[in-house]
């Protein structure tokens, strides 16, 4: 079996490691201490990583961007995360829904909204689906439940959609310039059949952005509160048929897949940053006047978090490989679950390795624990384990 990277895989992963360790790594750390959740973002950075090609890689060279496989998307997000994770999670975030940009948009959508994403490096995108009392139902819908899942009502008046509700955590709800919002557009059926998707500019009248939420971790990551009242929103900025959104049932197989992949990857960054303070501690601390690094019990620990987060690494790059083939598989979900469990063990042995004087290399180790926990709320909670377990059991 050939594990080799091509050149041009190479290539996009020391830029990506270059910029971590030159631009994300000096101010990963202070923007993590802006009180104020909604400061934390550095548009300086998102600039310069935009105009390397973080922002717009998944887009095709076709269409004006780079078109990295998926073995170089999950290379770079590693790398950006190894800087910081919130920051690799920015670039990404733009990804997946660029992507639904150039697969699933009519060609008067792309004109209106794929060149402006290409052109401006300011420009990041939303998806905005989880609201008060619906949230982990529209990963997984419940049967038989009529009033689970998406309730944001939108109505039509003529050539636009009225839009009434509001959704809640969503990420860049107060930054995107764009966003895929789901809208609940049939009551009288459960939501799986009456929810469409409609691409909604952040400048659309009747919106507004409510409270951007302060996390524990992910700090440079904006999450927000979109509040709707009477928007309306043109029937052309409608993507695909009218109630058919989520008809599959369990969502698009390949989103998922690559936001899978995604998790996974970026908890890999987390991983590697991990290791890498770990090492660091042991080489230059001393105790009972011997280096921390002849402890056996502290070998033991750095054994581990290297053993788990490389058994993570093989996965992810099969995983990788296998999307780049089309070969389908359920190993991205049990992958994203796998990077859960690895994330936070890595994470919380690190800091056991670091004590806790308050020094910046302590406040580094505290940062990774809080940014990996993240998972537990977003990739590897119950439901998302249940998902894929189900899948599993489906395949047998
Ligand atoms: C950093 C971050 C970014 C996010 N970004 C976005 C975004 O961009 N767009 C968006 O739409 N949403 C976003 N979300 C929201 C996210 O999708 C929801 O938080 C998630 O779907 C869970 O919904 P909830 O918070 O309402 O939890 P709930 O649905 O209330 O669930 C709470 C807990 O109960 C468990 N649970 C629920 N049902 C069951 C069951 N049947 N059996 C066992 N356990 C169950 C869940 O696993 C979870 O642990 C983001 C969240 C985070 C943390």
């Amino acid at each position: 079996m050939d594990f080799s990277l091509t050149e041009e895989q190479i290539a996009w992963q020391m830029k990506a490691r270059k910029f971590a360790e030159e631009e994300i790594r000096p101010v990963s750390l202070a923007r993590d201490a802006i009180e104020d959740p909604a400061a934390t973002i550095d548009w300086d950075l998102i600039r310069k990583g935009s105009q390397l090609g973080f922002r717009t890689s998944v887009v095709s060279k076709e269409q004006g961007g780079h078109g990295i496989d998926y073995v170089t998307q999950s290379l770079v997000m590693t790398e950006l995360a190894r800087g910081d994770s919130a920051i690799s999670k920015t670039f990404s975030q733009c990804w997946k829904w660029s992507h639904l940009i150039a697969a699933a948009c009519t060609d008067d959508q792309k004109e209106r909204f794929l060149e402006p994403f290409l052109a401006d490096d300011t420009f990041v995108l939303g998806f905005g689906q989880t609201e008060a009392n619906s949230g982990s139902d529209n990963r997984l819908p419940p049967p038989d439940v009529p009033n689970a899942g998406v309730r944001l009502r939108a109505e039509l008046d003529g050539n636009h959609w009225v839009l009434n509700g509001e959704k809640q955590f969503i990420a860049h709800g107060n930054i995107a310039k764009l966003f895929f919002l789901y809208v609940r557009t049939d009551f009288s059926v459960p939501f799986t059949d009456g929810t469409t998707v409609l691409l909604v500019p952040n400048d659309t009248p009747g919106f507004s952005v409510g409270k951007v939420y302060n996390k524990s971790g992910w700090r440079f990551y904006q999450n927000a509160e979109m509040v709707f009242e009477d928007a309306r929103v043109p029937v052309a900025n409608q993507i695909g048929e009218t109630n058919a959104a989520l008809r599959k049932g369990e969502g698009d197989q390949s989103g998922d897949m690559f936001g899978d992949l995604e998790l996974a990857s970026n908890a890999l960054g987390i991983c590697d940053a991990a290791c890498e303070q770990a090492h660091a501690a042991i080489k230059n601390r001393q105790l009972r006047g011997e280096p921390l690094s002849s402890q056996q019990l502290v070998q033991l620990k750095i054994g581990r978090m290297n053993m788990l987060t490389e058994a993570l690494r093989a996965y992810i790059m099969r995983v990788a490989w296998e999307h780049d083939q089309k070969v389908h598989s359920n190993n991205a979900g049990l992958a994203m679950n796998l990077a859960t469990d690895t994330v936070q063990e890595v994470t919380e042995l690190n800091m056991d390795i670091h004590d806790g004087a308050g020094r910046a290399a302590e406040r580094a180790a505290d940062k990774l624990v809080r940014d990996g926990f993240i998972w537990s709320h977003l990739a590897g909670d119950t439901i998302q384990r249940l998902k894929v377990a189900g899948r599993v059991i489906r395949a047998a």
